[in-house]
């Protein structure tokens, strides 16, 4: 395991500087309600804002209508995002996790399809993995996909598919071919066009009423050949690597920054008693950003940092929790969603979210088998 200290050149420092200029234009403070991580809100005008900058689609190569950035560049973009609370949900899934698994595992007809309105910041996607009795274990999925005329006819349903009545598709992972011993064969991804006939989205909503995720059910939903993501029957392998994408970012530890700035922006002149647990989570937020920037990096000299990841999500998301559960210890009373005050109202909802924060993504403690594992390897 190794997580080796980062400094960021003059370029990167002027690329962070580049994209606070542009969010203190597009959302100034005291104008916007900042959102809470990746679940901020959904504009499709702000993705294309940002796309038009060259920050979304940021590691899609030029050939493909992107940008050839490199991890760390799209670390610091991401940050500044998430920490100002930017209306980022439209774009995040396909910018961060579709974009990559086209690169890795699409066809050239698939990725010259879909890499370029991406990396518009036109193109919306949702993941397709978990269903009523397959989450931790993945390989337990039961949606299946026959095979007919030019395609397959796929049935079954998905749970818990954030923004899948927003966006436009969703990578669907399925059985393709009967349930053998070893559960991980006979696994496919197949990309679903989410208005497909015979595809319903059914919200499910959180206990204040907000719509994020749903239940898709899928019956005889007819996906084309030229639909297959990679190769039928690596779908285990395709979907563990895709995992990969998505577990280290600041995504992982930046989900209450907004809360924690509202505190301090609200409260100014704070008594010893109050401003050492905020210097507190300060400083852990600074250790653990660069544990995650390390884990870029390393992603950035092509290595395949898994444990490390895997480690950083871990950390990241228990403290996102701590940080909501210190801030609750610093008001009287519970908060109110309604308050005029910003820092009031988003304790609020972030008390509402902050559950989620180490179950997205996969668990904490399937996070710690995979880095146990990891180590017990000699990693
Ligand atoms: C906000 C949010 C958004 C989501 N968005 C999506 C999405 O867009 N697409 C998608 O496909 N899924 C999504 N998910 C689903 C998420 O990936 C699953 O909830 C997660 O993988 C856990 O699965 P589960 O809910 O079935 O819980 P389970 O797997 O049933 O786990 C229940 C408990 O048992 C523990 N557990 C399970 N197995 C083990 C084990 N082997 N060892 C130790 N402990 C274990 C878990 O850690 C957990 O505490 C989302 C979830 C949330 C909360």
């Amino acid at each position: 395991m190794r997580f080796t200290p980062v400094t960021l050149t003059a370029e990167e420092e002027a690329l962070r500087s580049e994209v606070r200029a542009f969010l203190a234009e597009e959302l100034p403070k005291g104008t916007y309600r900042p959102g809470l991580g990746m679940s901020a809100g959904h504009s499709p005008e702000f993705s294309r804002k940002l796309a038009a900058r060259g920050w979304v689609g940021m590691a899609v190569p030029p050939e493909y209508g992107g940008h050839g950035r490199s991890p760390v560049d799209r670390f610091i973009v991401v940050e500044e995002l998430l920490a100002a609370g930017a209306p980022v949900g439209a774009h995040w899934v396909a910018d961060r996790q579709t974009a990559p698994t086209l690169l890795k595992f699409g066809t050239e007809e698939q990725r010259r399809r879909f890499l370029p309105p991406i990396a518009a910041g036109e193109c919306y996607f949702s993941i397709g993995m978990s269903e009523p009795d397959a989450g931790s274990d993945l390989a337990a999925v039961r949606t299946a996909a026959t095979k007919v005329e030019g395609g397959w006819s796929v049935s079954g349903t998905k749970i818990w598919t954030s923004g899948a009545h927003l966006n436009h598709f969703f990578v669907v992972l399925c059985r393709t071919s009967p349930l053998a011993d070893d559960r991980h064969h006979g696994l496919s991804q197949l990309i679903v066009d989410l208005t497909s006939p015979g595809l319903t989205v059914h919200p499910i909503r959180f206990l204040d009423g907000t719509h994020h995720f749903n239940e898709v059910v899928l019956e005889d939903v007819f996906v084309p050949d030229d639909m297959v993501l990679g190769e039928v029957g690596m779908g285990w392998q395709q979907v563990t690597s895709e995992l990969s994408y998505e577990r280290s970012g600041p995504d992982r530890f930046l989900s209450a920054w907004p809360v924690l700035e509202a505190y301090v922006a609200e409260h100014p002149g704070l008594p010893a008693e109050r401003a050492v647990p905020v210097g507190e989570l300060a400083a852990r937020f600074w250790t653990i950003r660069q544990l995650s920037l390390s884990v870029a990096r390393a992603l950035q000299r092509g290595e395949a940092p898994a444990v490390e990841a895997a480690m950083v999500k871990d950390l990241g998301t228990t403290f996102e929790q701590e940080v909501v559960a210190v801030l609750q210890t610093l008001v009287e009373g519970d908060p109110d969603p309604g308050s005029p005050s910003l820092f009031e109202s988003l304790l609020a909802q972030s008390i509402l979210i902050a559950p989620s924060y180490t179950i997205r993504g996969g668990t904490t403690e399937v996070l710690r088998s995979v880095a146990a594992r990891g180590l017990g390897s000699g990693r």
